[in-house]
């Protein structure tokens, strides 16, 4: 069976929620490209980036979609969650505005996508200890409450990234399959 052969069995689109500068476009562009922008503009995400992953054997393509900065204004488009079958709910751990606007991105999620979206609460810049406003538990329970799942990361030191991303890949596989 050579590569040629292998049919693409699983495309999964997943969107990049939270509130602007919390580091979507660089835990994105961590994952899928292992780069990280110290000073970047909401201009660099790329609509959306395909990354394979391999899960019990299968080959499964997350499509992973980011914002192009639209979420400053409240303006992120039904067209922006339509499809998404996954999402990464990001807020920054050294800003606790932030962690408080996820309700609100969590209303928005369900108002434009399916209620099942596999969502993960992600607290990132777990990097900035010094500066921390929101405690790994204040998100932990957040999520428990809300039925999601939790995950602290750090796109700059690259600490939990790619878990963050597979635990959503993994748990839509297990559901669909
Ligand atoms: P977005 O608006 O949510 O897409 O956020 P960006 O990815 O553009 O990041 C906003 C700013 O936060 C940039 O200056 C990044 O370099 C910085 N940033 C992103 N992730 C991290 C992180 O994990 N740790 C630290 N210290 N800074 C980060
Ligand atoms: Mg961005």
């Amino acid at each position: 069976n050579t590569e040629e052969e292998q049919t693409e069995d699983y495309l999964f689109k997943i969107v990049l929620v939270g509130d602007s500068a919390v580091g979507k476009s660089n835990l994105l562009a961590r994952f899928a490209r292992d780069e990280f922008y110290p000073n970047s503009k909401s201009t660099i995400g790329v609509e959306f980036q395909t990354q394979k992953m391999e899960i019990n054997g299968k080959e499964v393509k997350a499509q992973i979609w980011d914002t192009a900065g639209q979420e400053r204004f409240r303006a992120v488009t039904s067209a922006y969650y339509r499809g998404a079958v996954g999402a990464l709910l990001v807020y920054d751990i050294s800003r606790r505005q932030t962690f408080d606007s996820i309700g609100r991105w969590l209303n928005e999620l369900h108002t434009h996508s399916d209620m099942n979206v596999v969502t993960i609460l992600v607290g990132n810049k777990s990097d900035l200890k010094d500066a921390r406003e929101v405690t790994t538990a204040e998100g932990k329970a957040l999520a428990e409450a809300q039925g999601l799942f939790f995950i602290e990361t750090s796109a700059l030191d690259s600490s939990n990234v790619a878990i963050a991303f597979q635990m959503v890949v993994k748990e839509i596989y297990h559901i669909l399959s």
